[in-house]
């Protein structure tokens, strides 16, 4: 039984919904439709957040929908959803749906068990709750009489702050493995608890993403660590045993590190582009990519430069074998990875500061990434601020000044320093102290 909050009992402001939502849920009603907004929003706006965006439900079949919206386009094809654009924006408006067979994107596959089910199961609203991943994303929004209708004890968990699947932890788990990934997202994000029924089992069904395609699996790492939390993200996937299935070459250099350096770099990297998401700018995946698999493909490099291969080579064959590795688990795509090398086969060459290569180095697309790259790795200790440096006052200094620099050349050029634990103080083991 649903028990239905009034409008007088949650604080859900319709100033917070966007127009064109707004309006497609009124046209829903107009036509004698239900019509309700769910998911994510209706918690984003019990949390006085603005939503990023709105998912729309209705007893509508979506033929029923595209007759009632001119603008509407239906997408998917074993689940039939509709897209209802204005200008640039869209709001997706989906059908009841009975059972638990979907991740949420409509037309996904996954797993053999994803692939034998039946189509287009239409269902009840109440069915429709059932099949949610957490309590708190099966609230509904009912703009007949903007109240909200809980099947599934989502409001007093809401409330409380606690983040818990709906029906047995192990089981749902077991029905999509990527719910573990999205406890992990949503706890963060909403600052809440994952309830310990729903943590416990994690540790042990981690190994279970090794089942997912890994496109699928990239996308939710871009919703992960692009999530503007993704230094506590990272942090309690490393908890839950989860980010060594991600990334399992960065999890062993991390597991296995004498010194903090890869720690410490991976943090500041996360921290930054939190930083620049709260800042509302662009951040480019390449660098993450680069910084998560840096320490892989730098101890790998290291290797092959001891047994004699030419640096900017050595670093060449490393990023193609850390990268197919990598692609097994988490799928990156090309146009990613292809920066990725050129970021890392950069930071050898970058080491060359006499000469005319400076001068051919600052016009490479992509110098600027691959300056930032050594920054942030001679901030964390693990490259060499005198080289950081240099590149600095190269690109201010005028051409005359230049000319002297490349003379000179930085005071640390040439192969990669062995490491050694003289250098530095021993910094923090865990990002928290970082
Ligand atoms: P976000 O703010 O990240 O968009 P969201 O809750 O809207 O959060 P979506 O992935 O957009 O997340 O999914 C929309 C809704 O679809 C969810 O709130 C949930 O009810 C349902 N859903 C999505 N993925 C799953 C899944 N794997 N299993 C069950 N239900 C899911
Ligand atoms: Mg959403």
């Amino acid at each position: 039984m649903a028990r239905v909050y009034a409008r007088s009992e949650h604080n859900i402001s319709r100033a917070l919904v966007s127009d064109n939502a707004l309006k497609v849920l009124y046209r829903l009603r107009k036509e004698n439709y239900q019509a309700y907004l769910v998911g994510g929003c209706v918690r984003d706006l019990l949390l006085g957040r603005e939503p990023k965006d709105f998912d729309v439900v209705t007893d509508a079949h979506p033929e029923e929908i595209r007759a009632v919206f001119r603008n509407c386009r239906l997408i998917g094809r074993r689940f039939r959803l509709a897209h209802v654009h204005f200008g640039d924006q869209v709001v997706e408006v989906a059908t009841f749906r009975a059972l638990n067979n979907d991740d949420g994107d409509g037309d996904r596959q996954h797993g053999l068990d994803g692939r034998i089910l039946r189509d287009n199961i239409y269902g009840t609203i109440e069915e429709d709750a059932w099949r949610r991943d957490f309590t708190v994303n099966a609230l509904y929004y009912n703009i007949r009489d903007f109240s909200v209708v809980d099947f599934v004890g989502g409001m007093d968990d809401h409330k409380a702050g606690i983040l818990r699947l709906i029906g047995d932890p192990e089981q749902r788990y077991r029905e999509d493995p990527v719910r573990m990934l999205r406890a992990v997202r949503f706890a963060v994000k909403l600052g809440f608890t994952i309830h310990p029924a729903c943590a416990e089992p994690i540790p042990r069904l981690a190994p279970l993403l090794e089942g997912i395609p890994s496109a699928r699996l990239f996308d939710e790492v871009i919703k992960l660590l692009l999530s503007g939390y993704s230094v506590q993200t990272f942090e309690e996937l490393r908890h839950f045993g989860l980010f060594g299935l991600l990334f399992p070459e960065t999890e062993h250099c991390l597991g296995t590190e004498s010194e903090s350096y890869p720690l410490v770099f991976l943090a500041k990297a996360l921290e930054r582009t939190d930083e620049r998401i709260q800042q509302n700018k662009r951040v480019a995946p390449f660098f993450l990519f680069a910084a998560l698999l840096w320490e892989p493909v730098r101890t790998l490099a290291n290797a092959k430069i001891r047994s004699g291969d030419n640096d900017v080579f050595a670093y060449q064959e490393a990023a193609n074998e850390v990268l197919n590795r990598q692609v097994r688990s988490v799928a990156i795509p090309r146009a990613i990875s292809l920066i990725m090398r050129e970021v890392w086969a950069l930071q050898p060459r970058l080491e060359r500061t006499k000469g005319v290569r400076p001068f051919k180095l600052l016009g490479h697309p992509r110098f600027r990434a691959a300056y930032d790259f050594l920054v942030l790795r001679a901030e964390t200790g693990e490259g060499a601020p005198e080289l950081a440096d240099w590149w600095t006052r190269f690109q201010s200094a005028d051409e005359a000044q230049q000319r002297a620099m490349t003379r000179e050349g930085s005071p640390r050029t040439g192969a990669p320093r062995p490491r050694s634990r003289k250098r530095g103080p021993r910094k923090p083991k865990t990002i928290h102290d970082a």
